[in-house]
């Protein structure tokens, strides 16, 4: 059967010179045409051979799937997958996707020239600074502000504009770790800022800080939030605000990597968990980092509040060169923060914050529908709604769990574990979770788009694990 088949697929040259692919050629560049009319044609060839299929598709209809690939970049190293996994900021996936709007304004901006760095007003030399420091100066009451690279860069800017060559004191508690190369030893000793451990791993006083300042030198008080642990039990930490207090009276300041935080209060999104970034601004730290694109929701870069003096003063560091932010970046955080002056319009327009604050009931719904789309083409497949916790990931409100539903398959003669690992090499991966009730697909981080992707993808593998015809 699959000998037969394998003899009706097309050459690529007939496929190539199609009418709509030649002008496809005008858009663009040849090599990846070709690629993508041999890949296509390869999938049919490993269908036929999986036997999977049971006639070759027509010329027309080998053209549209090339056409749909070349939109989507499908060939490519870099591409869309489809999350599955429930949690939100996936580091390894590319943590926050861009809304509609963010992404329209950055594919606008990217064809074209900008005022990156030019004051129209004026008409000369601009600052790359300025498009958005005013948003964020109005949205947490900061006297100035900035963005770099990401946070990890905000960190270490931070730390060798304004502690270089002095003592830091930070609390054994908050030497964290994040993701295998940010840790906050390594950081500051790189800063050139000389770490003063203090406190114990459970237990940091009032008064360690103190002695910090008061007999081992320390001028600068670090505090860095602890995104992917929690210590429970007998603990104690030291807030910024009390911070401030006691480095002010000493002539010293306060630097606070927040890691992560929402810019209003996590409740107007029906959430109780989850910090605002700017409370230990108004509590009187001096200058406090925070990632873009954890809940914020927007592009990687690394946003750093505070006093106009230090601000400035990182803005001028030599090294801020090499970390700052790219005018594509910048774009998507322009129509985040601009979203931010409405929680309400935050929730719905941007999709981490939109996922994050998905209620239980709606995952349900959701995922009542992609359990529909799935048993209609899979007929003998096991397939279930469960409930399951979701996570915020990215190094965000760590510990805590989102209740939220998943789709539950069982592939008759196929492992799950197998299962999963097949769903990676789909044309649009899907990367999915195995527990013991099978193969999860959690709803809360599946756009409505894709539902219908996912149980295609579902019933390519039942289709092949049996030697079922479609
Ligand atoms: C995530 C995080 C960082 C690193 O931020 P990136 O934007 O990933 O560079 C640094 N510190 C804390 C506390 C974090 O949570």
């Amino acid at each position: 059967m699959s000998s037969k088949l394998l003899r009706q697929i097309p050459k690529t040259d007939v496929i190539l010179s199609r009418e709509a692919l030649k002008a496809a050629q005008e858009r663009y560049p040849y090599a990846f045409v070709k690629a993508t009319v041999q890949a296509c044609l390869d999938e049919l060839r490993r269908k036929a051979l999986e036997d999977s299929i049971d006639s070759i598709p027509g010329l027309a209809e080998i053209e549209e799937t090339v056409l749909r690939w070349l939109e989507e970049g499908h060939i490519h190293h870099l591409k869309r997958v489809i999350n599955a996994t429930g949690v939100v900021l996936h580091t390894n996936l590319g943590r926050a996707p861009l809304g509609e709007a963010a992404a329209a304004h950055v594919a606008a901006l990217s064809r074209g020239y900008c005022n990156l760095e030019y004051d129209l007003e004026k008409g000369r030399r601009g600052s790359r600074y300025d498009h958005v420091e005013k948003l964020l100066c109005e949205l947490t009451g900061a006297e100035a502000a900035m963005v770099v690279n990401n946070n990890a860069g905000a960190v270490f800017l931070m730390l060798n504009t304004l502690a270089r060559g002095k003592k830091v004191a930070v609390s054994r508690g908050e030497l964290v770790e994040i993701g295998g190369s940010f840790r906050v030893p390594e950081i500051m000793y790189e800063s050139g800022a000389e770490m003063v451990e203090i406190g114990c791993t459970n237990k940091t006083h009032v008064r360690d800080y103190e002695r910090a300042m008061d007999e081992l030198g320390a001028e600068v008080l670090l505090k860095v939030y602890t995104s992917n642990f929690v210590i429970s039990g007998f603990t104690e930490s030291v807030s910024a605000g009390e911070l401030a207090q006691i480095a002010h009276k000493r002539g010293g300041i306060v630097l606070h990597d927040q890691g992560s935080g929402f810019l209003f209060p996590p409740e107007a999104m029906g959430l109780h968990a989850g910090s605002v970034v700017w409370t230990s601004l108004r509590e009187g730290a001096d200058v406090v980092s925070f990632s873009g694109d954890k809940l914020l929701g927007s592009a990687q870069c690394g946003v750093i509040l505070g006093k106009k003096e230090y601000v400035e003063r990182i803005k001028k560091n030599q090294l801020t060169r090499m970390l700052r932010i790219d005018k594509l970046s910048l774009a998507a955080l322009e129509i985040a923060l601009q979203y931010c002056r409405d929680p309400k319009l935050a929730r719905e327009k941007i999709p981490a914050l939109a996922m994050l604050s998905k209620t239980e009931e709606a995952c349900r719904e959701t995922a009542e529908r992609l359990r529909w789309l799935i048993a209609e083409r899979a007929p003998d497949c096991e397939v279930r709604v469960v409930p399951v916790k979701d996570e915020a990931g990215g190094g965000s409100m760590a510990g805590v769990l989102l209740d939220g539903a998943a789709v539950a398959v069982q592939i008759p003669g196929l492992a799950p574990e197998k299962a999963e690992a097949l769903l990676h090499g789909m044309s649009v991966p899907v990367i999915a979770r195995v527990s013991r009730d099978g193969l999860l697909f959690s709803a809360r981080t599946l756009f409505e788009e894709e539902l219908e992707e996912v149980a295609e993808a579902v019933r390519t593998l039942y289709v092949s694990a049996a030697g079922r015809r479609v």
